[in-house]
């Protein structure tokens, strides 16, 4: 299988896809590598499981990001990347790793994370995908990938989608809709806070904006709101009102179209547990809940979802 290389950013991935792909005696087979899959849509704590489940539990195991925006270098603030200092030292792949210039389609990112499934059972470890694209997730998981063909919009899918290339073990954090609109709403005042129009002024006056990809990076939800707010910034006569009125509205669609990217994202969820895949449903919705009442979350996030998927986990390895 030839690699799409040269999309790769750094040498080191390039050395490490490299030796993966050529034989290799204790490589399992592919139907027998454990894969363990953290689905959910933005906002539900993925990261935050995945990286519980990793350090504490099952230290053998390297993550592979299945988030589409999240793949390419740069605007970490705006695509809500897991900070290294969250990471705890837990290795990840595919988080950062594209160049933006580039538009990576499904079929190449299941060149690419396969090739990280492999290397990492042949190291003896558990790979975790943990992301909230179900498209890329399908993509890499499903035995036989068509490009040309898209489940989620099939209204009669092919029994043959439900087959899969690996053995995986599905967690699928959920939360209750409208306490998660809550939390989204709270998180994109969070993530300005933390510096995000900071970042997009920079994205706009460096130039990344004409060198990333439209159809990748480009669509990164903060971009096509806040566009006409930071290019008016930037005219000569400048009036502070209209400026603000500008803003205000970019913030009300930035929030909006999250809490419908994980509407979108709870379909396809539901669309793969339709055409067969067996989910493990973990509910953070409490959690998430004492979070927005400031209270301490420690304790029901270590009842609720940490417990249920340590469990779950172990079962499947131990099988
Ligand atoms: P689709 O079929 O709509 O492409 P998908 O499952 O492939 O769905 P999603 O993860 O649902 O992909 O993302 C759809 C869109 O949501 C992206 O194109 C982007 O606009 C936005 N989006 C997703 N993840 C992020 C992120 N981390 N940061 C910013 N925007 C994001």
């Amino acid at each position: 299988m030839r690699l799409p290389f040269s999309l790769v950013h750094h040498s080191k991935y390039f050395q490490q896809l490299r030796w993966v792909h050529t034989m290799n005696p204790t490589t399992p087979p592919r139907h027998l590598s454990k894969t363990i899959v953290i689905m959910g849509p933005t906002g539900s704590g993925k990261s935050k499981l995945s990286i519980d489940l990793t350090s504490r539990f099952f230290t053998y195991s390297e993550i592979i990001n299945s988030d589409k925006i999240q793949l390419y270098s740069g605007l970490n603030i705006t695509t809500n990347k897991i900070t290294p200092q969250d990471q705890l030292g837990v290795t990840h792949h595919l988080l950062g790793e594209i160049n933006s210039s580039h538009s990576l389609t499904p079929f190449e990112f299941r060149s690419l994370a396969s090739g990280y499934v492999t290397n990492i059972t042949s190291r003896n470890k558990n790979p975790f995908i943990v992301g909230g694209s179900n498209s890329l997730i399908y993509a890499l998981l499903s035995k036989k990938f068509d490009p040309n063909s898209n489940i989620f919009h099939d209204p009669k899918p092919d029994t043959i989608c439900s087959e899969r290339q690996y053995n995986c073990c599905f967690l699928y954090v959920h939360v209750a809709q409208p306490t998660l609109n809550q939390y989204l709403t709270k998180r994109v005042d969070e993530m300005l806070d933390s510096g995000m129009l900071q970042e997009l002024h920079h994205f706009f006056e460096s130039g990344s904006f004409d060198s990333v990809s439209p159809t990748g990076l480009r669509q990164a939800i903060g971009i096509p709101e806040l566009e006409k707010y930071i290019r008016y910034t930037k005219c000569t006569d400048f009036n502070k009102d209209a400026a603000k009125a500008m803003y205000d509205d970019a913030i009300t669609q930035i929030k909006l179209n999250t809490c419908q990217l994980a509407e979108r994202q709870v379909e396809k969820i539901q669309r793969l547990r339709e055409i067969g895949w067996d989910l493990h449903k973990i509910d953070a919705t409490e959690a998430v809940t004492a979070s927005l009442r400031g209270e301490r979350v420690g304790e029901i996030w270590e009842r609720d979802v940490v417990g249920p998927s340590v469990k779950i986990v172990k079962r499947f390895l131990e099988e």
